[in-house]
């Protein structure tokens, strides 16, 4: 079975290791950018920009491709997923409508108000400075201010994390409205959610869904979660598919609420068939729904696809026939933690062209897994863009272990210009995490 890998970071490297896996799979890649770790597993890569419909659905014909699966939202956004399947080309991925429930946010919280699903935060749009202003005071609580469309994560901004006051909070509607950011003069305005994060990704097949093992991710840039937000810099899973603040029933919810966003998708014309990710805040009053993505989250594909034991093209062919439900799911009970290795000065002005010296056998003797992000190759390394590097994946019986595996197979990775959260995964992190969780629940 010919399969093509739309894009080309650490996320599609894992999706591409998860593919290889797979029995009689041949694998193809467009990536506008050469992901080394893709190059290695595909018979043939051609460097497009993913959201250049016409040559990347070209290319998939010409290759007689199968199976089609899309790893960025910017291709969904432009309706590669519909271009694929009018040519003929099962395609693993939402379709420009379904996918809305990521880049359209203000049609997100229309569909959550409409279909009355739980774990709704309070909030509402804006084109006008003193309405949204009057909301704000209405509010009477602390707020998250977002561009409505695609922003790489970094549109967001949070009161006390990136604005101290209504005054500056005006100052970024204010920016946001003039410089379209999102790629529209709209604001969405939420209440600030307190709690701990964290992410449930599942794969749907437009009308069930099977849930895969949650996941923390961390966007700030700094220990302790401090500086800007990024991509994310890093992530952990926990052996049992829970979190050490997240119980079973908890996560039972949040699923709950995935299956719902699902059913409201069906009920809309636009079934969502593809992974889908769930990103919630656990506050002291249950999981509140943050983002919806139409995708894999990166790190978060890197956490549960090295997992996976189901062989990964079936689960997609089961998903494009309707019937996931048919499948049971097949994960390795193990905990994993994920470090990104990132140049320096990334979130602000990364350090570009700068070599990373990566000893893949050690890496390979530790045990951990290795995946590459944006980088370019040079004299037999890889040297630095402006965005993340690569990925360093470790698995073990406990989070803490796992740590220890990722920290240990990051002394193959050297460099003199990049940086790591060397927090992520540590005792220390999850501990506050679990207390701060305690401390919110009055216990
Ligand atoms: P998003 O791009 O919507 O995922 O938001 C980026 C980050 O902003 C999230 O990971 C959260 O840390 C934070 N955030 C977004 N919305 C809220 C909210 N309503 N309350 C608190 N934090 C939020």
């Amino acid at each position: 079975m010919n399969v093509l890998i739309v894009g080309g970071g650490a996320r599609e490297h894992a999706i591409c290791d998860a593919i290889h896996r797979s029995k009689n799979t041949i694998l193809f890649s467009v990536m506008h950018n050469e992901n080394p770790g893709i190059s290695a597993l595909a018979k043939d890569v051609f460097l497009e920009k993913e959201t250049n419909i016409k040559p990347v659905v070209e290319y998939a014909v010409e290759k007689n491709i199968d199976l089609a699966l899309i790893g960025p939202e910017a291709p969904l956004q432009e309706g590669l997923t519909d271009e694929l399947s009018r040519n003929g080309i099962a395609t693993c991925a939402p379709t420009k409508n379904a996918a809305r429930i990521e880049t359209d946010k203000e049609w997100m919280r229309n569909i959550l108000k409409k279909y009355d699903i739980s774990g709704q935060v309070r909030c509402e749009c804006f084109t006008n400075i003193d309405k949204a202003s009057r909301y704000m005071n209405d509010l009477n609580c602390e707020v998250a201010l977002k561009p409505i469309g695609l922003t790489g994560g970094k549109g967001v901004k949070v009161h006390g994390d990136h604005f101290k006051n209504e005054g500056e909070a005006q100052q970024y509607i204010k920016e946001i409205f003039k410089s379209k950011i999102g790629g529209q003069s709209k604001v969405l305005i939420e209440e600030k959610l307190v709690g701990e994060e964290f992410t449930l990704q599942a794969f749907s097949d437009g009308t069930s869904i099977l849930p895969l093992p949650a996941v923390q991710d961390h966007k700030r840039l700094e220990p302790g979660d401090k500086g800007p937000n990024t991509g994310g810099m890093g992530s952990y899973s926990g052996k049992d598919g829970l979190l050490p603040f997240l119980s079973k029933s908890e996560y039972e919810e949040a699923a709950a609420i995935l299956q719902d966003i699902i059913e409201a998708l069906a009920q809309e014309s636009c079934p969502y068939i593809g992974p889908i990710y769930g990103q919630f805040i656990l506050t002291a009053d249950g999981s509140k729904i943050i983002e919806i993505n139409a995708r894999f989250g990166d790190p978060e594909a890197m956490n549960v696809l090295p997992l996976l034991q189901s062989d990964y093209a079936e689960l997609c062919k089961a998903m494009l026939k309707g019937k996931v439900n048919e499948k049971k799911l097949d994960v390795l009970q193990k905990a994993t933690v994920c470090k990104y290795v990132v140049p320096e000065g990334y979130g602000f002005k990364s350090m570009v062209g700068e070599p990373i010296y990566v000893d893949t056998d050690h890496i390979k003797r530790i045990g951990a897994q290795l995946f590459y992000a944006s980088v370019n190759k040079k004299e037999g390394h890889v040297t630095t863009t402006s965005s993340r590097s690569l990925a360093v994946v470790g698995i073990a019986s406990s989070i803490s272990d796992a740590e220890q595996v990722t920290e240990a197979a990051l002394k193959g990775v050297k460099g003199d210009h990049m940086y790591i959260r060397h927090d992520i995964g540590t005792d220390d992190l999850v501990k506050q995490r679990v207390y701060h969780m305690k401390q919110l629940r009055g216990m």
